[in-house]
């Protein structure tokens, strides 16, 4: 492991493995009856519980470093949010982390800032809240961005089998990458365990790609994937599982595309959902760009202000899968203007 951001590291990881732990309860507990109700609150729960764990971890070694996240603890602190900071506070003791009501709104909110700083965590403490509900897949992503480049990116996949040929075997990957030194894995179980590196696989032709997209056709459009596969020669179905396990899929060489395909005009990609995952694929050899192949830019604040939607490929054909998005695109004969 490099010296180079290894207390960062170590502190990144050690949050991210407590913050899956409070994860994996809060999903086994689903019952049958909450999941027939569509009730949230477990997600909700959870996504708070592992954004406190981390930001008190990330507050602890590292004070003077803002957090940008995806939740605030203003409903929280509300009396109509005592019951609810309730659980949050028990599930965070379940799990060994005790602290007062008022402690737990203090560590969410560090996770509060909106605005480019010149060091800073990214966090999403549940990343594909969708599929952890369906008791699926689901990440825990963390980043250090410096000087608007991404350091260091670690993504917790409690879900994701350790060997994609086995997908019935064991599950839960930690993975991570720091930049100029390459992706790592490690069984989340087994964290004294020698890390593996990863890289992408070295399929050459695009007509053999294995392809992945979000499950939610609301994030990514499933139409338009589907022309591009076929301009591409592809037949297989596309891959579809939940958040930045994606990228993990790519890095780890269990597929070589990764597409996110905006649905609708001005969404703008959050940093969050991003960035952890684009450095484990880029330090596994991988290539990442938005559709237009520009370089995603996180030094625009919480979102990518200035990117649209994402193309992820192990590197061999980047270009080409570039291209036959561009030449699928539903506005191609009047593309956005992005400065
Ligand atoms: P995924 O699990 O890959 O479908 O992505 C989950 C993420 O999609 C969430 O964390 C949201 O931040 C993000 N999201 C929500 N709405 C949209 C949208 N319209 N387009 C793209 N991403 C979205
Ligand atoms: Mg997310």
């Amino acid at each position: 492991m490099t010296s180079l951001y290894a207390k960062e590291l170590e502190t990144g990881l050690q949050a991210v493995r407590q913050a899956a732990d409070v994860c994996r309860a809060v999903q086994s507990a689903i019952s049958a009856e909450s999941l027939e109700k569509k009730d949230k609150s477990p997600v909700t729960v959870a996504d708070f519980a592992s954004q406190a764990m981390i930001c008190r971890q990330l507050q602890a070694a590292f004070p003077d470093d803002p957090v940008i996240g995806e939740e605030g603890a203003e409903e929280l602190r509300q009396p109509a949010g005592a019951d609810f900071l309730a659980r949050i506070v028990a599930e965070c003791a379940a799990v060994g982390v005790t602290g007062t009501p008022d402690e737990i709104c203090n560590w969410i909110d560090r996770g509060g800032l909106q605005e480019y700083r010149s060091r800073f965590w990214t966090l999403d403490p549940i990343d594909g809240t969708k599929g952890f509900l369906r008791k699926e897949q689901y990440a825990i992503s963390l980043a250090l961005i410096v000087d608007g480049q991404i350091q260091i990116g670690i993504l917790g996949c409690p879900n994701m089998p350790l060997d994609a040929s086995q997908p019935d075997g064991d599950t839960g990957i930690l993975s991570w990458a720091v930049k100029g030194a390459g992706s790592f894995i490690q069984s989340l179980d087994s964290p004294d365990s020698e890390p593996q590196r990863v890289q992408v696989s070295s399929t050459a032709v695009s007509s053999d790609a294995r392809f992945c997209e979000s499950v939610e056709s609301g994030h990514s459009s499933h139409d338009w994937s589907g022309q591009i596969a076929s301009r591409l020669g592809i037949s297989r179905e596309p891959f579809r599982i939940d958040s930045q396990c994606k990228y993990l899929a790519v890095a780890m060489g269990d597929a070589e595309i990764y597409l996110r395909l905006p649905t609708r005009k001005g969404y703008q990609e959050k940093i969050w959902d991003h960035a952890g995952g684009i450095l484990v694929v880029e330090e596994a050899g991988g290539t990442v760009t938005d559709i237009h192949g520009k370089a995603p830019e996180f030094h625009r604040g919480a979102t990518l202000a200035k990117n649209e939607g994402m193309v992820v490929t192990n590197g061999r054909f980047h270009d080409a899968v570039v291209a036959a998005v561009e030449e699928n695109s539903p506005d191609s004969h009047n593309p956005p203007e992005l400065s």
